[in-house]
């Protein structure tokens, strides 16, 4: 199928995500056919570089031979088995790598097949853990202001974007909203960590009138990535931590986006321990462990980790709910309604633990974390021309994250920048003014290269 086919074609049989259709009378879809490292190819022909991994998701490239091999060998076995009453070596192994990578205590998983059904899983975890402890009023969920856990009808009761969400309010139980410690909202002469705290501290007061309703604070550790990558100290996290143990509300670590080696740390949690917090440059490694693992330090350690997107490499949809012994005892009963009788169809499907087992592996053997380091902090030397440059505002850097405002008097910023990149070659996806990076982990120098370069061309023209 030629372009111009495969585009009417699918404009009219396929509603695409997040999309108005009518703009792509105007905009055309791109139809990629193959994809190989971090190039997606068209059916012309033509590359793009894939700076977003594909919402976020992919890590080690398109067609990683490595995740391929594994998917491969286990089609050959086994493609999928129901996980109720039944199991299997790839769920039994992942949830046991992951109990070691993870933040100490989060022995449990849970598994979901996407993002949303996680948020899902563990707001009800959350509030049925309380039901069975006899805090049955414990029912109400607090997040952050620009917050962003999926858009599922109890998702989007603790997202707080309103194009997402106005249109459903009707549906959605109204929960309530404190400050995002956003590094940008800091005060005139304000430090990254002295907003934190402030912030924190009216968590707190929040805490302090309404913990006997709340179940659960949910919160994107380190970068809010739905509110535009924005990023913040990590003293809120470890703050965080403290009052809801004091209040006795579960906190949630939305890892779905952050995780995996996206901040900088296998886990973003672990930089809660980091007091000092992420110098700007993104060199922050003084507190990383010399093997790239954990932080020595320690972090904290949320009693529900979220993970999904990068987990399987990209490659397929699979998310997990880890969490403590102590919830997991709550649930452990004679009676079957005190179990969490949640299921998806393919909840532990053995392609996708497969996909993340090879995942986990490439991350053991090719030291990722540590030459990731390497990869940040060379884009941050070579990005000062876009630092600099009059109309780029607030470049920041959290791990394999950047980010960036552009100041510009169009207001379809996103729109324009999205197809005149396209034109350099260049897969960015811009939200509102921010325009981002969040490449595959496999990128070159090179690649860093042609990244810059063309993010600074599609910048000149577009001002
Ligand atoms: C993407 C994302 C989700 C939702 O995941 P889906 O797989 O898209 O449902 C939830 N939380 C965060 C932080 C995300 O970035």
């Amino acid at each position: 199928m030629h372009n111009a086919d495969l585009l009417a074609r699918s404009r009219s049989a396929v509603w695409h995500p997040c999309t108005q259709m009518k703009r792509h009378e105007t905009l055309p879809l791109v139809p990629i056919r193959r994809g190989e490292g971090v190039w997606l190819y068209d059916c012309d022909g033509k590359r793009y570089l894939d700076s977003v991994s594909s919402w976020w998701v992919n890590l080690f490239g398109h067609s990683n031979p490595r995740i391929n091999a594994a998917i491969t060998d286990q089609l050959g076995k086994l493609e999928h088995v129901m996980l109720a009453g039944f199991t299997h070596e790839p769920v039994v192994q992942l949830s046991e790598s992951l109990r070691e990578l993870a933040p100490a205590g989060l022995g449990h998983c849970f598994y979901g097949s996407d993002g949303a059904s996680a948020t899902e899983i563990a707001l009800k975890m959350s509030a049925h853990y309380w039901r069975n402890s006899g805090k049955p009023h414990k029912t109400h969920f607090l997040s952050l202001q620009n917050s962003y856990h999926g858009e599922t009808l109890g998702a989007l009761s603790v997202t707080d974007v309103a194009l997402f969400k106005d249109a459903y309010g009707a549906l959605i139980l109204q929960n309530a909203t404190v400050p995002s410690p956003d590094s940008r909202n800091a005060a005139e002469g304000e430090d990254a960590q002295s907003f934190a705290l402030r912030c924190a501290a009216q968590l707190e007061t929040h805490l302090r009138q309404h913990h006997a309703n709340i179940a659960a604070l949910i919160v994107e550790p380190l970068v809010q990535g739905a509110a535009g990558m924005a990023m913040y100290h990590p003293a809120y996290l470890r703050r965080a931590r403290e009052l809801c143990d004091q209040y006795r509300v579960h906190l949630i670590a939305d890892e779905i986006a952050v995780g995996m080696g996206r901040t900088g740390t296998m886990f973003a949690c672990e930089q809660a321990g980091n007091q000092l917090g992420l110098p700007a440059s993104g060199e922050a490694a003084v507190a990383l462990s010399p093997s790239g693992g954990k932080l020595e330090r320690g972090g904290i350690t949320p009693d529900f980790l979220l993970l999904s997107k990068g987990i399987t490499g990209g490659y397929l949809p699979l998310s997990i709910v880890m969490t403590t012994d102590m919830v997991y005892q709550a649930f452990y009963a004679d009676e079957v309604a005190r179990g969490f009788l949640h299921s998806h169809s393919y909840t532990g499907n053995p392609l996708a633990c497969r996909a993340a087992l090879a995942t986990l592996d490439i991350f053991a053997s090719d030291n990722v974390l540590h030459s990731n380091r390497g990869k940040a902090a060379y884009l941050n030397r070579i990005a000062a021309p876009l630092r600099e440059h009059p109309k780029v505002k607030n470049f920041r850097n959290t791990g394999m994250i950047w980010a960036f405002e552009v100041d510009t008097p169009h207001a379809d910023f996103a729109r324009r920048c999205f197809s005149l990149a396209l034109g350099h070659e260049l897969l960015l996806r811009p939200m509102g003014n921010t325009v981002y990076f969040m490449p595959p982990y496999v990128i070159s120098t090179n690649e860093i290269d042609f990244l810059v370069e063309q993010t600074l061309k599609t910048i000149e023209r577009l001002c």
